[in-house]
């Protein structure tokens, strides 16, 4: 728990969001906003002050069971309107948020800590989903197959999957449940949400919006609390078709292990542990502004953050001053006050294990260039730091640090960078910083990643796919390719079609 840095602070701005009708701690089911069973809670903190901000309902299987029911009953009419009547609700669901989006976003900074400009920055993105699938439900034409046979015509039509569980992280309480919900709703399915725990409140304020934007009882139902009583009865379930994760890679792998009893489709979008590649005839500065981008949003919590910084001999000493130059200039504050660029991380226990790496790396030769300690404000803050000289062997190199830690490693040949860069088994997201076409193409190409950022550090965006290979997962979200992942394909032939 962090340390208690203005306490009160919280209340004025809980009051207000209380007062536009947001703040919705309880589950909902069949449209119904309701408590657990045995009435038990789950207390959400602000991690910036340590201040309890309210309970939501603690619930397990017995209401996952109701919640799935609904999602069932709800699927029988939702999936038979119109693509149009769909598209319109969500369209309405995206204006609602966005009417709503300073309240939206200071709830995500209560709970989650993000600086209010990430924190309205996300609100943006995350509706984009449901402004980008509004307009794709209108769109998932099937085909017409040239027929071998005089006497046949051969369709495809696609068809919804049918009731989703949906299980998303805290880093991104918002957009990472729009983006699933989203796509499954434009293709006709019904959704069960299980937001974390640690930020469930704007999940359910993005709930109470689509009620309020005429999406009818049951389409949406949250259900939060003992997480692994949830996702076992979504996945034990036969009436739950298909889940989508994100979150962590070892969760990831119980959910697809898991979900080989009832044969369930599965999207997942896992851990990553993004290789940032500064070759020698990058432009310093655009190296920098992308480097410090993709390191430090969200106080590097995010699964895309640059968690290994590759230089290159032989601007490794110009950019590393130049790096750690422009971070001196992030300021480290509670998300609410103007100015702050570097929130809390989520918890004491996230701060604990980016020490862990430092310490590591540290006693494995890296020198401290910036920061390496916890921040004055509290328990939950660590300051921006940067490591030099990191090498193969450091634990920050094999894992997520989920934290705001750039490692600095040195290389020398383009092929060295291509071989350090792969020798992880996540692929998510990958950066390069270089001023030639031809050789940044040719590492582009020799990444083992989904996605790769070239000259840019902040690459996500609702229009295109986000996801990631090996162990990173299974699926792509975004996109005109997102809502194939909600769709069925159903292939019918029909006879008797000679004259
Ligand atoms: P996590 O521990 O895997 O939790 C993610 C979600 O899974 C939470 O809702 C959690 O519930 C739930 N969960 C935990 N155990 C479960 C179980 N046995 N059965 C069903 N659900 C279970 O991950 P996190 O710490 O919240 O998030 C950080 C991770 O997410 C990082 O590895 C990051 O890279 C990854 N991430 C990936 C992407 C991507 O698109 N690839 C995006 C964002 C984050 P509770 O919160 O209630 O415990």
């Amino acid at each position: 728990m962090a340390t208690i840095a203005s306490a009160g602070a919280s209340q004025a701005v809980l009051d207000k969001i209380n007062n536009a009708g947001l703040l919705r701690a309880k589950g909902l089911i069949s449209g119904e906003w309701v408590s657990a069973e045995d009435g038990r809670t789950l207390p959400v903190y602000n991690p910036a002050t340590g201040e309890f901000l309210t309970e939501v309902p603690l619930m397990g299987e017995r209401e996952t069971l109701s919640a799935i029911d609904s999602a069932h009953n709800a699927f029988k009419s939702w999936s038979k309107k119109t693509c149009s009547e769909r598209s319109k609700l969500l369209r309405r669901w995206y204006e609602l948020i966005l009417e709503k989006k300073e309240e939206i976003a200071q709830l995500m900074t209560l709970e989650q800590g993000k600086p209010l400009k990430e924190a309205l920055g996300e609100v943006s993105y995350g509706a984009g989903f449901i402004e980008l699938f509004a307009e794709e439900a209108k769109r998932t034409y099937g085909d017409i197959i040239p027929s071998p046979y005089p006497d046949r015509r051969l369709l495809v039509v696609k068809q919804p999957v049918g009731v989703v569980g949906t299980i998303t992280p805290w880093n991104f309480p918002l957009a990472m449940i729009t983006r699933k919900v989203a796509p499954a709703l434009a293709a006709g399915c019904t959704v069960v949400i299980k937001p974390a725990e640690l930020t469930p409140l704007t999940a359910l304020a993005a709930a109470e919006l689509s009620i309020q934007a005429g999406i009818p009882p049951g389409v949406i139902n949250v259900v939060m609390g003992d997480a692994p009583q949830i996702g076992a009865a979504l996945l034990e379930s036969t009436k739950v078709r298909k889940i989508s994760f994100t979150g962590s890679t070892q969760v990831g792998k119980k959910l697809m292990a898991g979900a080989a009893s009832t044969v369930k489709r599965l999207s997942l979008e896992l851990g990553g542990n993004a290789p940032c590649i500064i070759l020698d005839d990058a432009d310093i500065e655009v190296a920098v502004k992308g480097a410090l981008a993709s390191k430090y949003r969200n106080s590097g919590q995010t699964c895309v953050c640059a968690n290994r910084v590759l230089v290159q001999d032989g601007i490794y000493d110009k950019f590393a001053e130049a790096f750690i130059q422009a971070v001196s200039g992030l300021k480290v504050g509670n998300g609410l006050e103007e100015g702050v660029t570097q929130g809390p991380l989520i918890n004491e226990a996230a701060v604990k294990k980016v020490e862990q790496h430092v310490e590591d790396a540290l006693s494995k030769g890296a020198m401290l260039l910036a920061g390496g300690h916890r921040h004055r404000l509290g328990a939950a803050f660590y300051e921006p730091t940067v490591l030099g000289d990191a090498t193969e062997e450091m634990l920050i190199m094999k894992e997520e640090v989920f934290g705001p830690v750039a490692p600095l490693i040195r290389f020398k040949t383009d092929e060295d960078a291509i071989r350090i860069a792969n020798s992880t088994e996540a692929g998510l997201a990958a950066y390069l910083f270089s001023g030639s076409i031809s050789r940044a193409w040719r590492v582009a190409e020799a990444l083992e990643y989904g996605m790769v950022g070239w000259n840019e550090g902040v690459i996500s965006t609702e229009v295109a796919p986000f996801g990631g290979v090996k162990q990173s997962g299974l699926g792509r979200e975004g996109s005109k390719y997102g809502i194939d992942e909600y769709l069925e394909m159903k292939y019918i032939c029909i006879g008797n079609m000679l004259p």
